[in-house]
């Protein structure tokens, strides 16, 4: 398993009992939105530690992570 396999299924534990702030929110998932829009919304976010840690290993090619949107794909910590 790697180091962002890790930190993607904590992630997904602590969403079994705390919603994020981005539930729902489709903007989170739009190729459009500017990050800086949504940070906000991230920073007021019960998993946001999570989902950070998660964002920076894995860097995601689609969506906002932790008020971040990765443009390429280079993983780092596996
Ligand atoms: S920190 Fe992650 S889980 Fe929380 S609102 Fe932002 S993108 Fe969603």
């Amino acid at each position: 398993m790697t180091k962002a396999t890790d930190a993607f299924e904590r992630l997904q534990f602590a969403m079994f009992t705390t919603d994020p702030a981005c539930k729902d929110d489709d903007r989170f998932i739009s190729d459009v939105v500017p990050a800086a829009t949504l940070a906000p919304i991230c920073r007021t976010c019960p998993v946001y530690d999570l989902c950070a840690a998660y964002g920076e290993l894995d860097r995601p090619k689609a969506g906002i992570w932790a008020g971040k949107r990765y443009k390429t794909n280079t993983k780092k910590g596996n």
